[in-house]
């Protein structure tokens, strides 16, 4: 029964990002089984899933072509490694097919387990990489406050939540943090576009601050996600794009999100137009159907990489031949139905329009959002001059909880209300799925005498 789940999962379950008081204290909810964008719980309630599990579910749950490959494979070859002079057939069409859907010069891929393990990766390649060229020195990274990196030690590290960091005695050395572009709490009276130059050239302070010498890479989200869904003024990314270039030092898209279609385009990179040498790939590579990661990297990268000896990295399950069988499956799954085609051109503008008009004239909140399957709003307490709230976390957590208890689930990132459906999502998905978040928002509005 549900209260038996519960009870002896407080006994035994330590959860991730979690407080194990509260949590069980109020007793987790048990979610049973799952179909497109609905999930249900232990007690027969019906879910709607705006976040695509940890936006990772891009094609929806409940495609049985994933199941019957990772059935099939486990009864073929359920474990080989591709360590030693070995490989197999699923991470050979995997790889392949990453290379056909990558922008242009993605031909090689490093397989992890995770976005965290991918990130690790990247430290640990962008550091090989300057010292096979000769430049040993250059080691250090440069990312963002608020960005999501992962949760290991590099991959915490290169985050920039300061949280994160307080625990464990992070980051490690050689990763410094520059501002986040995100113009409505740090704009000031700035247009986004000449904010955006200004959010882009801490990048170029830092790395004339640092020598040149001694800065291997910058890495950033092409949108921050659980920092919020902070989409860059247009002017950023090509600003970045120019500094890395003139600086010679290299660019890292952390792709873990954006990637597999959340933008409406393959890849984030894409979207805005950047021109990285490195992409770290995870989540909707396989849809979330199996643990998988990796980094994709760039002609430019591998071939310095392949004249370097040994690189002394890598998982037990690195391209593991079920989750790259799945992961396979799903991109075929993706190109074969267009799904992001499709997303890009029908339900993402129609989405887009609702989530606008139910909110761009919403007493409680502002800096509405919409970018591909992405849509955010902010709580505050005055439009005009977007004074935020002093406690605009926790009324945030206040709807998401809200929105829980009415059976849809949205985040709350600092005072930020987010979703990221999966991209199968229909039009008439879409109306319940904004028409529930507009009535949640409602519903706290009333609470605090704004509506
Ligand atoms: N990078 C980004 C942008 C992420 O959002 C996440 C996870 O949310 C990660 C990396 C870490 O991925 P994982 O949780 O698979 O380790």
């Amino acid at each position: 029964s549900t209260r038996e789940w519960q009870q002896m999962d407080a006994a035994h379950h330590l959860h991730p990002f979690s407080d194990a008081a509260s949590l069980n204290a109020q007793g987790c909810r048990v979610i049973t089984h799952a179909d497109g964008v609905y999930l249900w719980d232990s007690e027969g309630n019906k879910i709607f899933d705006a976040m695509s599990g940890l936006w990772c579910v891009n094609i929806g749950y409940g495609r049985k072509e994933l199941a019957e490959v990772a059935y099939q494979q486990m009864l073929e070859l359920p474990f080989y490694n591709t360590f030693f002079k070995t490989t197999h057939p699923p991470v050979v069409e995997l790889s392949a097919l990453l290379a056909e859907v990558a922008p242009e010069g993605f031909n090689h891929v490093f397989y992890t387990n995770s976005g965290s393990e991918g990130n690790d990766t990247v430290i640990r390649m962008v550091r090989h990489y300057w010292a096979s060229l000769g430049q040993p020195s250059k080691k250090t990274i440069i990312s963002r406050i608020n960005g999501y990196h992962g949760s290991t030690i590099g991959g915490a590290s290169l985050g920039g939540m300061s949280y994160m960091h307080e625990q464990g005695d992070l980051p490690i050395p050689g990763i410094v943090h520059i501002e986040q572009p995100y113009w409505y709490a740090n704009g000031g009276d700035l247009t986004p576009e000449e904010y955006g130059l200004k959010a882009a050239r801490e990048l170029e302070k830092k790395i004339l601050e640092l020598g040149v010498e001694n800065v291997a890479a910058f890495i950033g989200e092409p949108v921050q996600g659980a920092g919020g869904i902070i989409i860059p003024p247009s002017t950023y990314w090509p600003e970045i794009q120019r500094i890395c270039d003139q600086y010679g030092i290299l660019l890292v898209a952390d792709e873990v999100i954006c990637g597999f279609g959340r933008t409406g385009h393959w890849f984030g990179s894409q979207y805005f137009g950047i021109r990285p040498h490195l992409m770290t790939i995870a989540k909707g590579l396989s849809s979330g159907y199996q643990p998988i990661g990796g980094v994709l990297v760039h002609d430019q990268v591998a071939k310095v990489l392949a004249e370097s000896g040994d690189f002394n990295h890598g998982f037990t399950y690195s391209g593991h031949p079920v989750a790259a069988a799945v992961a396979a499956e799903n991109i075929r799954i993706l190109k074969r139905e267009r799904i992001i085609e499709k997303m890009r051109e029908d339900v993402m503008p129609y989405a887009h329009k609702l989530w606008h008009d139910a909110f761009d004239n919403h007493p409680l909140v502002d800096d509405v959002r919409t970018l591909g399957f992405f849509f955010a709003v902010t709580l505050v307490e005055d439009k005009a001059s977007r004074k935020r709230y002093a406690n605009g976390g926790e009324l945030a957590l206040r709807c998401r909880d809200i929105c829980f208890a009415n059976n849809l689930v949205m985040r709350a990132t600092g005072d930020s209300m987010i979703s990221a459906p999966p991209l199968t999502m229909t039009r008439a998905e879409a109306d319940e799925f904004v028409a529930k978040a507009k009535a949640c928002v409602d519903q706290l509005a009333r609470e605090l005498g704004r509506l």
